[in-house]
């Protein structure tokens, strides 16, 4: 494997770098303490064809291989993990179930419209059910050419901002995987109700919301694949999702060890900088080693991908590490500024609480063990 980037992931690379440095950096304290993102950020983004990054081009995407991809997502989560993660679920698992399983018609129906910034989000998790997905409550009765859905779903990303929703249900009366179901469900089909948003420890910038479906009659066109795929869409997007939120921790990583150096050589104690004192120098050593570790697994998800190959291991080993170096990293960097990293002069405070989800969301850290061991248990 050669992880030599090519000319045309440099060019992205650095494209989404400058214009994060730009038009992102400035505002990403105040979208946090403001629990929000302007309108208008969001339109430039438009405008840059962020939202069509992962889409085939036939669609009106860019067509992007995967490891550009993630090194956009990486470039973003390096200064805003919160507008990051809007990117990261609509270019991932809020339009790839379409991009995969719709019908032709219902691709060109939509994928043109979500390259073009009209926000995708993604269904699965309930009150009820969070890392056991297979345990979904909402409802889809089908009468006649339309199904009829009934449920909560709670923690969507891009909740209050999506037009578009990839719902799982099931049959009512089911249990199980197997009767489970996916849909494509615009906003504004009546009886989709957009509820709370919640109030979270970090990624304040992007918005979580509640989703009620009361009787929302869905289109049976707008089914994804066939009856009973709903779990299979799910575990397949959320399969390549985990490589998004593999460099998305690693973006915050590295931001941490960025923060961390530059503090560790301005301030002293004991008549010379922390940089020189061993222990912090080896703990700067730690995140640095760890990060790079983590980083080869990342590329190795994304380039297994783009190969065609299997990945869904590869995937969750990649976010498991990711998330959890990036989390150390973050320990660190707090550490590392002593004091200082406690307050909100510095980023640092920020990172630590924006890294910690990236441990839960898409599968836990546990789950991303449970998926491992599956795998490696039938491997020997
Ligand atoms: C900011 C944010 C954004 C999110 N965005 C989305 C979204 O867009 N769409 C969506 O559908 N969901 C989303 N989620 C939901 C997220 O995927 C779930 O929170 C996650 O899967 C965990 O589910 P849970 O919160 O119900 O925890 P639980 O499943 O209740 O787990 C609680 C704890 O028990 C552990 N645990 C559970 N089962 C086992 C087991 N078998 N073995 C060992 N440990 C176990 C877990 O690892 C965890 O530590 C989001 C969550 C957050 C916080």
């Amino acid at each position: 494997m050669d992880f030599t980037l090519n000319e045309n992931q440099t060019m992205f690379r650095d494209m989404v770098r400058d214009f994060a440095r730009q038009e992102i950096a400035p505002i990403a304290q105040q979208m946090d303490e403001e629990n929000g993102m302007p309108a208008d950020l969001v339109e430039k983004m438009k405008e840059g064809g962020f939202f069509g990054i992962a889409f085939p081009e036939q669609y009106g995407g860019l067509g992007a291989d995967t490891i550009t991809y993630g090194l956009v997502v990486e470039e973003l989560a390096k200064v805003s993990a919160g507008v990051c993660v809007m990117l990261t679920v609509h270019n991932s698992v809020g339009s790839y179930p379409v991009a995969m399983f719709g019908s032709e018609e219902i691709k060109q129906e939509f994928l043109p419209r979500m390259a073009a910034g009209e926000i995708a989000a993604f269904c699965v998790t309930e009150p009820g059910a969070g890392s056991d997905a297979a345990s979904i409550t909402t409802t889809a009765r089908r009468d006649g050419d339309e199904y009829i859905l009934n449920g909560n779903k709670i923690f969507v990303t891009n909740g209050q901002r999506a037009a578009f929703f990839v719902v799982i249900a099931r049959t009512p009366g089911t249990t199980g995987h197997k009767d489970t179901h996916a849909f494509i469900v615009p906003r504004g089909t009546p009886g989709l109700i957009v509820g709370k948003k919640e109030d979270k420890m970090g990624l304040r910038a992007s918005d979580t919301a509640v989703i009620d479906f009361e009787d929302a009659r869905v289109p049976a066109v707008q089914l994804l694949g066939n009856e009973g795929d709903g779990f299979k869409i799910a575990m397949a997007a959320l399969d390549g999702g985990r490589i998004g939120i593999a460099f998305q921790s690693l973006g915050i990583g590295e931001a941490c060890l960025e923060e961390a150096v530059k503090y560790a050589n301005m301030r002293e104690q004991f008549g010379k900088p922390l940089m020189r004192q061993p222990v912090i120098g080896g703990m700067i050593a730690d995140m640095g080693t760890e990060l790079e570790a983590a980083r080869l697994l990342a590329l190795q998800a994304a380039w297994l991908k783009d190969q065609g190959k299997p990945y869904s291991k590869q995937a969750a080993m990649a976010k498991l590490m990711c998330s959890e170096a990036a989390w150390r990293a973050a320990d660190k960097a707090v550490q590392i500024h002593g004091g200082y990293g406690y307050c909100k002069e510095y980023p640092v405070e920020r990172y630590y609480r924006d890294v910690r989800v990236t441990r839960i969301y898409e599968g836990t850290s546990e789950i991303q063990r449970l998926v491992i061991a599956r795998h490696l248990g039938r491997e020997f």
